[in-house]
């Protein structure tokens, strides 16, 4: 699998160099320079398939030339580990839950993932990886639990004090092993300012191997296209078109998506749900793309302004694309219809799911709804439910008032001891605890 640089299509680099890497140096983002189509075969018969088999046969595909098969099995198998239930509300209305993992939302899907590919590129080095992540919440919890217990790694989670709810800090501490935890007094721009002055330090580097868990890069992306082969397997053989609705904030969902269609796997339509961050919808209208400040909402993994995977679609329709070119446009809107939902219409998406399908539906998941219900066509509507709606507990618990169901999963972890270390917002602290603990 060779990859390239959207900052520069002769940039070419293997899938060990992405991952490793992250980004290029040019500041692009990698992309797969193609994607070979899985065999028909497997696409008819894919329901005799497990959610680990199908995720290995899209790996198979991708880079089954690459990485020894059994190998690769051990890093799909370990990654996969827990299922992506449709769930149909009536005729119209799937619901895709993606919440099963251990930090409830989609990312661990990513997460894992990442982690098994980097360890096995780290094999045979003497020396431990260490990765560096700052978090304001979300982030730190998939990447912690993706990467426990993975051998040749240890990985090192920054967090502002008083910045992350109990649950999340809960999360963060309580792994141990491999898992360290720094709660650093400041705000969480203060601790990717340290954690950014970390990688930029040239002797800090020489002494310990440092690298990111950086959400654009593309092992969290090729994971993410695993759960649209499953759920189209789900799905009922009714000649009805099949529309998937993705809530989107960054829209490395999506473009995985694609990734899937790319490969094969007959998808009738994509929506893109965002909430009023609505940069992409309103590119499909407009044709101009005006990145801006994020506002806050109630689905706030989705307050993105600037959508670090926009390049990556843009590439994926228009491998010629240039800036200002009215034809991607097009080619645009035709792959990609768009809607943009309120806070207002998030709650009211919220009450009516519960009230119409006794479904208990998150806010990323209702903004996806209501998009749905905008669609004027008789497909089958397949809404992502991202996060498991516990993430988001008073939020719902005013929303509908009554009570809203905490996963046992995450209950255990409030009588689970704390560990943690303490830090002032500075560098320097950062890079003596780094020494001390790793060179
Ligand atoms: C990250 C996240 C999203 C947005 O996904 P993108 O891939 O960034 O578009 C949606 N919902 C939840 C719950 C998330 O955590």
């Amino acid at each position: 699998m060779k990859l390239y640089s959207t900052r520069n299509m002769n940039h070419i680099v293997d899938l060990k160099e992405a991952v490793m890497r992250g980004l290029p140096p040019d500041n692009g983002l990698y992309m797969p320079l193609n994607f070979p189509k899985l065999p028909d075969d497997f696409i008819k018969n894919i329901k005799n398939y497990t959610f680990q088999e199908i995720s290995f046969e899209v790996c198979k595909t991708l880079f089954g030339d690459y990485i020894p098969e059994s190998d690769l099995k051990e890093i799909v198998y370990n990654a996969i580990q827990f299922p992506a239930p449709v769930v149909p509300l009536d005729d119209e209305f799937s619901v895709l839950e993606l919440f099963h993992g251990p930090s409830l939302a989609f990312k661990d899907f990513g997460a894992r993932f990442m982690a098994q590919l980097m360890s096995y590129f780290n094999r045979g080095n003497e020396k431990e990886l260490v990765i560096l992540v700052a978090t304001s919440g979300d982030t730190g919890g998939a990447v912690a639990s993706g990467f426990l217990d993975v051998p040749g790694i240890k990985v090192v989670i920054l967090y502002p004090n008083g910045g992350v709810s109990e649950l999340q800090e809960c999360q963060l501490t309580t792994l141990g092993s491999n898992i360290s935890a720094i709660r650093v007094d400041g705000t969480f721009d203060d601790c990717q300012a340290m954690v950014k002055r970390a990688f930029l330090d040239k002797d800090l580097n020489e002494s310990v191997r440092l690298t990111s868990a950086n959400s654009i890069n593309i092992a969290r992306l090729i994971p993410q296209s695993f759960y649209y082969f499953e759920a189209y397997k789900q799905l009922p053989n009714d000649g009805k078109k099949n529309t998937f609705i993705v809530p989107s904030g960054n829209f490395g969902n999506l473009t995985a998506g694609f990734f899937a269609k790319l490969m094969g796997l007959p998808i009738d339509n994509f929506v893109a749900a965002t909430n009023v961050n609505d940069v992409v919808p309103e590119y499909i209208e407009t044709g101009e793309y005006k990145p801006r400040k994020s506002v806050r909402t109630l689905s706030n993994a989705m307050d993105v302004g600037n959508p670090s995977n926009f390049a990556r679609l843009l590439y994926l329709f228009d491998p010629m694309f240039s800036d200002g070119d009215s034809s991607t446009w097009n080619i645009f809107k035709e792959n990609l219809q768009g809607f943009s939902v309120s806070d207002t219409d998030t709650e009211d998406g919220v009450r009516e799911v519960s009230q119409r399908f006794n479904y208990c539906i998150d806010p990323h998941g209702a903004v996806g709804y209501v998009a749905g219900k905008r669609i004027e066509d008789d497909s089958r509507k397949v809404v992502f439910e991202t996060a498991h709606p516990s993430k988001f507990l008073s939020d719902m618990e005013r929303i509908l008032d009554s009570k809203v169901e905490v996963p046992q999963r995450l209950l255990v972890l409030k009588d689970k001891k704390k560990d943690f270390d303490s830090m002032g917002a500075d560098s320097e602290l950062l890079r003596s605890y780094l020494l001390s603990k790793f060179s």
